[in-house]
């Protein structure tokens, strides 16, 4: 597998500094650009996901948006079209957005691991921890001042925690140094599956919604 600094290297970039896993304690942004890390996603061989995948996603929206969301992968259909408010899903999440007054294009969104597993199983520990730096780094560049994050690997990931997504949803939750508020709740495709819980990740919107409420605009 070809490491983050010989890809970086490979397109001519040196100022990479690498974060070790697992550590959520960013508190100032990296010295590379959202541009820079996007090739170096797109060109990355780190886990064995880059040899199934039909491309790897980085992240859409606003590069300065108030709120982040943090899915845990890319599914099928965004894997094969590169557009992830499309398809079943990206249709919930739009209308979900919706609801918090928020639109595809006021957000961030990307994902845990950046590529799509076959038969959309969920990522392995190993595909995490090789891709975890890369959000990160995308958190610190951007510097959401709220994350929501869906589904349990995404927040048990980020926050290095073992707890049970049921545990988790219902609080606010921090991230690292940078205190940014996490709320944690349901991927869309779960709940496209157990439209029961539709109710609880709408409590979850409007906690984010009245965090955001609190930022200055
Ligand atoms: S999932 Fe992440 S670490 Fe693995 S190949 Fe894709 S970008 Fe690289």
């Amino acid at each position: 597998m070809t490491s983050i600094r010989t890809t970086l290297k490979q397109l001519g970039i040196t100022e990479w500094q690498l974060r070790p896993y697992a550590n959520p304690a960013i508190s100032e942004a990296p010295s590379v650009s959202l541009d820079t890390l996007n090739q170096c996603i797109l060109h990355c061989q780190r886990c064995p996901l880059s040899q199934t995948r039909k491309q790897a996603i980085f992240g859409i929206g606003n590069p300065k948006a108030k709120l982040m969301l943090i899915g845990e992968q890319p599914d099928a259909h965004t894997d094969a079209t590169k557009l992830p408010f499309t398809g079943p899903v990206g249709e919930l999440l739009t209308k979900m957005l919706a609801a918090i007054e928020q639109t595809p294009d006021s957000v961030y969104l990307t994902t845990l691991v950046k590529c799509h597993p076959l038969d959309n199983r969920s990522p392995f520990g190993n595909e995490i921890a090789e891709c975890l730096p890369y959000l990160q780094q995308q958190i610190a560049l951007v510097q959401p001042k709220v994350i929501l994050t869906m589904g349990p690997l995404a927040i048990q990931s980020l926050l290095a925690y073992k707890t049970s997504l049921a545990t988790l949803r219902g609080q606010t939750l921090a991230f690292g140094d940078t205190r940014i508020p996490i709320i944690a709740s349901y991927t869309p495709a779960y709940l496209l599956h157990n439209p029961s819980d539709k109710r609880g990740a709408f409590q979850d919107l409007l906690r984010v919604a009245a965090l955001l409420k609190e930022v200055p605009r």
